[in-house]
C-alpha cells in the first residue's frame, strides 16, 4: 500500500514506534523554532539540562510577540535570547524583524524536513511541504539537544481541492470553510494533507495561510505537496536548491476525505469570538467597523498587504475607521516601501506598525470598548485583543480592506458594484524576496558567547516525583474551550514576567477568577475541573508551568487540547478524562481524592482511577498516556525525567 506524504516524511524521521494512528511515535527533528514569549524558558531549560550546543541541523530564535520594549524586563529578555542563541548555536532574529513563522518561511523552511516549534502556528511552512509541528518549550529544548520528539501518530485526512479561486474568494476562505465545516475541534489528532487539481493554482503564501490556520482546527499539522509553485517560491526567496519533489503515492490511503471546490467559495468571515463561527460576509454586512487590521502570521506578508494597497489606491479609509498594517516580516515592509506602496497606503490613511505579533495578543492597537474590529488574524478568542468584551471578526485582507473603505462590514462584491471601478486584486509575489538580512544573526556571526540574565530572569521550577496520593480541593470549575489565553493571558502587563514564574503565576486563570492564584496557594494539592477541549490555543507552556508552581496536581476535563495535554505531562500535572455526567456533578470547592495509589498506578500502566468526591460519591477518571508519558509524570515532569535518563544512560 502506498504512503501519504505525511507518512513518507515521518517514516524518514522515525526513531521509535510504528505509523499506526493513535500510537506514540518518536521522530528526529531537523529544525527548531522558538519565539520570545516561549523562548526564554526553552533556553533556561536547555541550560538546566546541562546541554552545551544545539544538535539539530538548524535552530532559530525569533523576537516577535512582544517587541515593544516598554521597560527593561522585555529588553532584558531579548538580550538574554540573543546571548542564548549565540552561546548555544542558533540563528537570532532581532525584535522588529518579523513574526517567527513568516521569517522562518522566507529564510529557512525546507520541503521534506521536520520542524518543531514552541508556537502553535508552527505548521505554517506545511505550505512548502515541510512537516512542522507545534509543541511545548521543554519538548523543543530536548529536541535541540538531539532528543526525539514524541507525538501520537495522527490520522491523515485528504483535503481534495478542486477548481480555482475566483473573484473575491481567497485562501483565507479555504481555511474558514474548513473551520465552518469541522469546528475548532475537528482536526484533533489529525494531519490535513491537501491534494487534488486545485492545489497547483495556489501560491506558496496562499498555501501557508491555509496550513497556518489548520491550528485553529486543533490539527497536529497541515501539509501541501511540492510542485512548480514551491520551486517558484524557493527561487524567489533565493534558496532554489532546497526544492525536493514530494507528494503522496497514488494508492495512498487516507483516514477520511474532504472535498472543497475552490470555484464555489465566497468571501467568509469568522464572527466573535471563536474562529469557527464562520458565515458568508453578507450575513453580517452593515455592522459599523471602528478598526481594521492587516497582519499576523496568517495574512501579514507582502502578498497579503499588496491586495489592500491596490484596493486603496486613490481611495481613503472611512473617517470613523482606523486601519493598521502590522507587517509579518520586515522584509515584506521593506519591499513594499521600495515599490512605493507604503507611501500610497499612508496617503490613504493607513498606519504602519513594526513587524510584530503585537495586537494579535493584545499588545497595542486594543479596540475601543463596545466596537467592532476586523482582522486578518487567525484567532478571535474573547479578550485576546486586550479588552474583555471585544468584537473581533476574522477575514481575508480583501474583506478587511473593503470594510476599511466602507466603514462597515461589506461583501466586497457589493462594494465593487457600488463603486463601479473596484476590481478583485490579483495575488502577486515580489520578483525576489530581496530585503536586507541585517536583522538576522547567524551562529557564525554570534555576538555573545555567554548567557546574559537580567534581574527578571529566574530559575526553572522543578516538581517532586509523583507520590502515592493526588487530590485536593477543586479550586476552579471551568466551562468548555478554556484557552491558554484564559490560563495565562499574553497581554503586555502580564507577559513581561514570562521569565519569572513566581511573579507570572500570580496571574494564573485570573481572566476566569481573579482570586484563583491566592486560593490555589492556600490550598496546595488542589485540582482543576474543565469541560471539553481544555487548553486549546497556543503552545504556551506557562499555562502548565504556572498551575504546577501553584501546587495544582491534576486536571479533570472532558477532553484536552493536544499541545496543552503534553505540557501537563511535561510539568508533572496528571491530566484525567471524565465523562459529561461526572463533569456536571462536580462542584467548585469539592474535595476530590484519587482513591487508588496513583504513583503505582501511573507506573503500572493503569488506565482507570477511582476518585472520591467529599468522601460521598465516586467516579472513574481515565488516564490516556504512553509509557514514556507515564515515566515523565512519575519523575515529576520532563526536566527531571530527561536528567534522570542522562544519568542512567
Ligand atoms: Fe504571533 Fe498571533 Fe501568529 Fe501567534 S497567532 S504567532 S501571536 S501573529
Amino acid at each position: 500500500m502506498g504512503q501519504t506524504l505525511t507518512e513518507k516524511i515521518l517514516d524518514d524521521h522515525l526513531v521509535e514506534g510504528e505509523l499506526t494512528p493513535g500510537e506514540e511515535i518518536g521522530i528526529e527533528i531537523d529544525q527548531t523554532l522558538t519565539q520570545d514569549t516561549t523562548g526564554t524558558m526553552v533556553w533556561l531549560q536547555f541550560e538546566a539540562l546541562g546541554l552545551e550546543d544545539v544538535q539539530t541541523e538548524l535552530a532559530a530564535q525569533y523576537c516577535d510577540h512582544q517587541t515593544y520594549q516598554f521597560d527593561f524586563k522585555n529588553t532584558d529578555d531579548h538580550r538574554f535570547l540573543r546571548s542564548a542563541a549565540g552561546t548555544f548555536g542558533a540563528h537570532f532574529s532581532r525584535p522588529g524583524n518579523g513574526i517567527c513563522h513568516n521569517v522562518h518561511k522566507e529564510n529557512f523552511a525546507a520541503p521534506g524536513k521536520t520542524l518543531l516549534g514552541s508556537d502553535s502556528h508552527t505548521p505554517t511552512p506545511g505550505g512548502l511541504g515541510q512537516l512542522a509541528i507545534g509543541a511545548g518549550g521543554l519538548d523543543i529544548a530536548v529536541a535541540m539537544g538531539g532528543g526525539a520528539y514524541y507525538v501520537e501518530m495522527p490520522e491523515v485526512v485528504n483535503v481534495r481541492l478542486e477548481g480555482e479561486l475566483e473573484g473575491w474568494a481567497s485562501a483565507k476562505d479555504v481555511i474558514l470553510e474548513m473551520l465552518r465545516r469541522l469546528s475548532v475541534k475537528g482536526g484533533v489528532g489529525k494531519v490535513f494533507e491537501y491534494t487534488g487539481p486545485g492545489v497547483e493554482s495556489l501560491t506558496v503564501p496562499e498555501r501557508t495561510t491555509i496550513t497556518n490556520m489548520g491550528t485553529e482546527l486543533g490539527a497536529t499539522s497541515s501539509i501541501f505537496p511540492t510542485d512548480e509553485q514551491t520551486q517558484d517560491y524557493l527561487d524567489r526567496v533565493g534558496r532554489p536548491e532546497e526544492f525536493v519533489d514530494l507528494s503522496a503515492d497514488e494508492d495512498a490511503e487516507y483516514a477520511d476525505e474532504i472535498v472543497i471546490d475552490l470555484g464555489e467559495l465566497e468571501p467568509l468571515i469568522a464572527c466573535p469570538s471563536m474562529p469557527d463561527k464562520v458565515v458568508p460576509v453578507d450575513e453580517v454586512a452593515g455592522e459599523r467597523v471602528e478598526q481594521v487590521m492587516i497582519g499576523s502570521c496568517t495574512n501579514g506578508s507582502y502578498e497579503d498587504i499588496l491586495p489592500g494597497a491596490k484596493m486603496l489606491k486613490d481611495r481613503e479609509v472611512a473617517k470613523h475607521t482606523e486601519m493598521i498594517i502590522a507587517p509579518a516580516s520586515k522584509q515584506s515592509a521593506e519591499i513594499l516601501a521600495r515599490q512605493g506602496w507604503v507611501a500610497e497606503l499612508m496617503a490613504a490613511g493607513v498606519n504602519f506598525s513594526e513587524a510584530t505579533c503585537g495586537a494579535c495578543i493584545g499588545i497595542g492597537h486594543v479596540p475601543a470598548s463596545d466596537s467592532v474590529s476586523l482582522r486578518t488574524f487567525n484567532r478571535n478568542f474573547e479578550g485576546r485583543s486586550g479588552i474583555e468584551d471585544d468584537n473581533v471578526y476574522l477575514c481575508s485582507p480583501q474583506v478587511a480592506t473593503a470594510a476599511a473603505i466602507a466603514g462597515e462590514i461589506v461583501d466586497p462584491r457589493d462594494l465593487a458594484e457600488e463603486l463601479g471601478d473596484l476590481e478583485a486584486p490579483e495575488i502577486e509575489l515580489p520578483e525576489k524576496y530581496d530585503g536586507s538580512k541585517a536583522d538576522l544573526i547567524s551562529p557564525d556571526n554570534a555576538i555573545d558567547d555567554e548567557l546574559i540574565k537580567g534581574p527578571n530572569i529566574g530559575d526553572v521550577p522543578l516538581k517532586d516525583p509523583l507520590g502515592d496520593t493526588v487530590g485536593g480541593e477543586t479550586i476552579l470549575k471551568m466551562d468548555d474551550n478554556i484557552t491558554t489565553d484564559h490560563i495565562i493571558p499574553a497581554t503586555a502587563d502580564i507577559l513581561k514576567y514570562r521569565s519569572n514564574i513566581e511573579k507570572l503565576s500570580e496571574f494564573t486563570l485570573s481572566r476566569v477568577d481573579d482570586s484563583f492564584a491566592t486560593r490555589a496557594k492556600e490550598s496546595p494539592g488542589g485540582v482543576l475541573v474543565a469541560g471539553e477541549n481544555y487548553g486549546q490555543g497556543s503552545s504556551r507552556e506557562h499555562a502548565a508551568l504556572c498551575p504546577m508552581y501553584l501546587g495544582i496536581e491534576a486536571v479533570f476535563a472532558q477532553s484536552f487540547a493536544r499541545i496543552h495535554k503534553a505540557n501537563l505531562f511535561n510539568f508533572g500535572i496528571v491530566p484525567l478524562a471524565i465523562d459529561e455526567e461526572t463533569y456536571a456533578k462536580i462542584e467548585q470547592g469539592d474535595d476530590i481524592e484519587i482513591v487508588d495509589d496513583i504513583g503505582d498506578g501511573v507506573r503500572d500502566g493503569d488506565e482507570e482511577f477511582t476518585c472520591s468526591v467529599n468522601g460521598e460519591w465516586e467516579f472513574t477518571a481515565e488516564l490516556d498516556a504512553s509509557e514514556r508519558e507515564r515515566d515523565i509524570l512519575a519523575a515529576g515532569g520532563k526536566l527531571s525525567w530527561t536528567k534522570q535518563q542522562a544519568t542512567e544512560g
